[in-house]
Order: C-alpha cells, then structure tokens, then sequence
C-alpha cells in the first residue's frame, strides 16, 4: 500500500506548495522524481538500459552538484531544460526541491553560501526552504565543530 501524498515522485514534481517538513530529510538529494520503486517493480526490474538516445540523460543532469544547478539564473533553466520534462515544474519550484537538496547535503561552506545567496528571493516559497536549509546545514556544522 503506498501513500502517494508521501512519494518523492509526487512532493517533487506534482506538488504545488511547500513539501511538508517531515518529508524533507527523507528526501535526501532526489530533486526531480524518485522512482526507486521501479528498481523492485516485478515487471521492471528485470529491464535493461534502453540504447534510444531519446532516453539518454542530457545537458550532464546525471552529474551535476546540487550548487552549480542552483546557481542557474530562470533564463539558464528555461534554456537547459528545453525538451526534458524537468521543465514542467517551473524555476520557482525547481528552487525549492533544489533547496531541501541542499540542506540534506553534508555541511560545507560553498553550500552554505549557495543557500545564502537566495535568502532574498523574491518567492515566499523558495525562501522559506532557503531558511529550513540553512538550518540544516547549520545544524551540521555545529554538530561537526562540537564532535572536533
Ligand atoms: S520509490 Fe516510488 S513510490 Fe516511493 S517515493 Fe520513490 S517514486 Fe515514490
């Protein structure tokens, strides 16, 4: 039995609003979709790679850093997502997944400064997960200067 409300798919992609606190860390760093469900799917699992070049990641997405996505300015993200169903979701929310990304990664000075830089913008949305990311990150680095 799966709560869809819970699916990472859905609180990504579908999702219009804030993706509710209890779901973030859980998260991890899935910014757009999830299906890890189709690993342990009894009719996909046993499916290979296809050789369509339609299905091959594009613009480098299967390696990029969090950071660098998040840095994009609407015009770049508009630009690198043309054709790719990433677009649908829109920047301001594409900002948002990014941001819990972010805050789930493991504490560094560049992310924390990457989630600082958007502390103004001008999306109550996108702010208030800026700020739980922060939090985040914060919490780590204290954590790590204390275990020191
Ligand atoms: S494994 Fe499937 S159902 Fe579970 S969160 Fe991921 S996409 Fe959703």
């Amino acid at each position: 039995m799966i709560d869809a409300r819970r699916c990472i798919s859905y609180l990504t992609i579908e999702l219009h609003g804030a993706i509710p606190v209890e779901y973030r860390r859980a998260m991890g760093n899935r910014v757009y979709g999830c299906d890890d469900c189709q690993l342990f799917c009894p009719f996909t699992r046993f499916t290979r790679a296809s050789d369509e070049p339609d299905f091959a990641p594009r613009h480098d997405l299967d390696r990029a850093e969090l950071v660098a996505l998040f840095a994009w300015s609407e015009t770049e993200f508009l630009k690198r997502t043309e054709g790719s169903p990433i677009r649908r979701i829109g920047y301001e929310r594409w900002l948002r997944n990014l941001a819990v990304g972010l805050g789930n990664a493991p504490w560094s000075e560049r992310v924390e400064g990457a989630l600082r830089a958007r502390l103004a913008y001008p999306s109550d949305l996108v702010r208030e997960h800026v700020r739980w990311a922060l939090a985040e990150q914060r919490h780590k680095r204290q954590a790590r200067i204390v275990s020191a």
